[in-house]
């Protein structure tokens, strides 16, 4: 699964503050949909948003255009995973809605998702939300030198089961980030403690829990882009970059740069 002995992009300390530089955008870009999302809006409204906040900010949108996507968030709603495509979707009081955002500062990516969950939304749902923000930390807690590829995404599946009902997706996982936003290694969110490479500083993370109600089953829309759980129940998505360094795990694209 990690694919051994292929290389995991190393970051100077410079390039690691552009990282926060580019993180700092998607935090502040994430911040400003949360705190303007509004029932009646689109999901292009939020769009919208977004590419207003990346270009303030002088930066450019990691997503447009990645294998032809067409907007710089994706939303995805309710029973939608990930990479749902920002349209003429309106926003309900009850939704929960998942945003995922990725910037670039001087060739380097930062990547990050929050789910936002409307003022009239299930009890339930908020849990949901919350386990999956939790399992986030918890595999962020293992973003350090000389642990294992594999601890992280045990952290995170820790974390979930021990809330129990839940599933973890296990289709999508999270990646290596820097000078592309896709890198090697895959980080999936489970499995067993102490396998894969060996974290070293310099590498960056991103580290993205996609958790459901019911079924951990998924398929895409004949949009070729959206995920949806097979069974319709709801998902939330929360993703973080994190640099690995000898003080510890850096959280990239968190607002206050939070060192853990
Ligand atoms: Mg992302
Ligand atoms: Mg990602």
């Amino acid at each position: 699964m990690f694919g051994k002995g292929k290389p995991i992009e190393i970051k100077s300390v410079d390039e690691l503050a552009l990282m926060r530089q580019a993180g700092l955008v998607v935090a502040k870009t994430l911040e400003k949909i949360r705190s303007e999302i509004a029932v009646g809006m689109t999901t292009a409204d939020l769009d919208a948003l977004a590419r207003e906040s990346i270009a303030d900010h002088g930066a450019t949108s990691s997503f447009l255009g990645y294998h032809g996507f067409p907007a710089v968030i994706c939303a995805s709603v309710n029973d939608e995973v990930v990479h749902g495509i920002p349209g003429e979707r309106v926003i309900e009081s009850a939704d929960i809605v998942s945003i995922d955002c990725g910037a670039i500062i001087e060739g380097w990516h930062g990547d990050a998702a929050i789910s936002i969950v409307m003022p009239d939304a299930a009890e339930d749902i908020s849990a949901l939300s919350e386990v999956t923000q939790s399992s986030l930390w918890a595999g962020l807690a293992q973003a350090r030198v000389g642990r294992h590829l594999s601890d992280i995404g045990h952290g995170v599946e820790e974390c979930i089961r021990g809330a129990g009902g839940y599933g973890i997706v296990e289709e999508y996982v999270g990646h290596g980030i820097g000078s592309e936003m896709h890198m090697h290694p895959p980080v999936p969110n489970y499995g067993r403690p102490g396998r894969g490479p060996r974290l070293e500083a310099g590498m960056a993370l991103a580290i993205e829990p996609m958790v459901t109600m019911g079924t951990a089953n998924v398929q895409v829309l004949d949009d070729q882009w959206t995920v949806v759980t097979s069974d319709g129940a709801a998902a939330a998505h929360w993703e973080h970059s994190v640099a690995i360094t000898d003080d510890g795990p850096w959280v990239l694209t968190s607002l206050e740069g939070t060192r853990l």
